[in-house]
């Protein structure tokens, strides 16, 4: 493939991450045109499906649970299919569908609690995915995956950062299986007329934005994790050569989980696992449950990813920011001491090993992670140049601060869409100190830092970090999509 044909599909898929991702945070609702305070704060969705894979027919019942914030005489929500009925509070109420907007009016102003209850039936596989809608309802040989895809099958609110609690429950064919976020209820599924129901319930709330249905035909695997919390691990019955590396990554996931939590904090959901399918085509950390394409696992075990992907559950999931390296520079920084662990290579000689690879005035210092041009090649500046300013800071204040800053990261969160200004004064405010001479050079310049992220007194590591390639090549296949 020519050079020129590789740039501008990088600079597509840049956009593309551009347009998949940022949707979550509440500017992008502005410029996308949905209202800055839509006036509705969503507290729970209960979904009842029954879906035929044969026929791509969808049957829902979603019942909503919220607040309208201020007198409400109608309201929109984010819902691409087609919709029979709607009741708010128990009414009737009157309602119109266009272009995935659907607009509710009860029969008199509301405001105050909110039920709303919206029946409806239609074949997904008919919508595209894009703004807002994630990758859309994908039909696979034996099912389909609605990945980041709340649109295609319940409705929500259109700011999807706006977090709230998911209950999923469907019926599908005898033989096939339905996994969504969080624990899955009764054990497995319930024999019922047409097929069997599968139950999962979310008891903490989550962003629309990373919601997961994937049906089709998977070996599950159900145990329990690190405070006794239950972990379902699903796979494709059709990976194949695929099926034992991606079990020696992804069954590892409670172990991995355990190791981010002595660093990040408590798990902050209560459940976890992963869905490894071949017919997806991305690796998308996906709340309590990532999912991975089966692909990911041709080069053999990845445990490195495992690690990448359930560290967005803290950095991406709990807290949603506008600020992409505030995920993936996180997320990378995990595998690095996750290869720590795994005795693949130090934190300190991965950083040390990365920043020693581009020389001053190279291009790769050219974006910095704060604000980087959206139309370059975000790699390096988000993914590793984020892991190293996390090294760089950790080198200043010492790991205990270190991890103070970064478990309080997470459970003094109170903003829906958190910005790099945020991280810094946090960081400050906990290490009790001023953090521009880490954070100017690491993050908001458009060059080398001058002093490495181990400080002035180490000198160059001749020997490449076994895990190098690894997270590099990671780093490569993920930023194609920010995951
Ligand atoms: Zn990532």
């Amino acid at each position: 493939m020519g050079a020129r044909t590789r740039v501008s599909r990088r600079k597509v898929m840049a956009a593309t991450a551009a347009l998949l991702f940022v949707p979550m945070t509440k500017a992008t609702a502005e410029e996308r045109g949905a209202p800055a305070d839509d006036g509705l704060n969503l507290r729970h969705h209960a979904v009842n499906l029954n879906y035929r894979p044969e026929s791509d027919t969808l049957a829902g019942v979603t019942t909503i649970v919220g607040t309208a914030t201020r007198k409400l005489s109608s309201f929109d929500l984010n819902f691409l299919l087609t919709v029979t009925s709607v009741s708010v509070n128990n009414e009737p109420a009157a309602f119109t569908s266009r272009n995935g907007k659907l607009t509710i009016t009860p029969k008199k102003p509301i405001a105050g609690d909110l039920l709303v209850v919206v029946r409806y039936r239609d074949t997904p596989g008919k919508y595209p995915g894009g703004v807002g809608r994630g990758w859309g309802w994908k039909r696979t040989p034996t099912g389909a995956l609605a990945v980041a895809a709340a649109p295609s099958w319940y409705p929500t609110a259109f700011d999807q950062g706006d977090k709230a609690t998911l209950d999923v429950s469907i019926v599908v064919p005898t033989g096939l299986q339905a996994v969504s976020n969080g624990a899955l209820q009764y054990g497995g599924p319930l024999p019922v007329p047409g097929g069997d129901q599968w139950s999962w319930r979310g008891e903490v709330a989550q962003s629309s934005g990373l919601s997961l249905l994937a049906i089709g035909q998977y070996d599950l695997r159900t145990s329990t994790g690190p405070d006794g919390k239950q972990v379902v691990t699903a796979y494709g019955k059709d990976l194949g050569a695929l099926d034992a590396p991606a079990r020696a990554s992804v069954e590892r996931t409670p172990e991995i989980v355990l190791a981010l939590s002595n660093w990040f904090g408590p798990y902050p959901y209560a459940a976890l696992g992963g869905v490894v399918d071949k017919a997806f085509f991305n690796v998308v950390a996906t709340t309590t449950r990532p999912i991975y394409d089966g692909d990911y696992f041709q080069g053999g075990a990845n445990a490195s990813m495992v690690a990448h992907e359930n560290a967005h559950q803290w950095y991406g999931n709990a807290v949603n920011p506008v600020d992409q390296w505030l995920s993936e520079g996180f997320a990378s920084y995990a595998e690095f001491l996750w290869s720590e662990l795994e005795g693949l290579g130090t934190a300190t000689e991965l950083a040390q090993y990365y920043y020693d690879q581009f020389p001053a005035g190279h291009e790769a210092w050219a974006q910095p992670p704060a604000n980087p041009d959206p139309e370059s090649n975000l790699a390096f500046p988000i993914y590793t140049r984020g892991a190293l300013a996390l090294q760089a800071l950790r080198t200043k204040v010492g790991d205990e601060t270190f991890v103070r800053i970064l478990r309080t990261w997470v459970t003094d969160q109170k903003t829906e869409a958190a910005t790099t200004a945020e991280f810094v004064e946090h960081a400050e405010r906990v290490a009790g100190t001023g953090l521009t001479d880490v954070f100017q050079p690491w993050i908001y310049a458009a060059e080398r830092p001058a002093v490495g992220p181990n400080g002035p007194a180490v000198a160059r590591y001749a020997a490449k970090p076994k895990s190098y390639d690894t997270i590099t090549g990671n780093r490569d296949r993920l930023a194609s999509s920010q995951h």
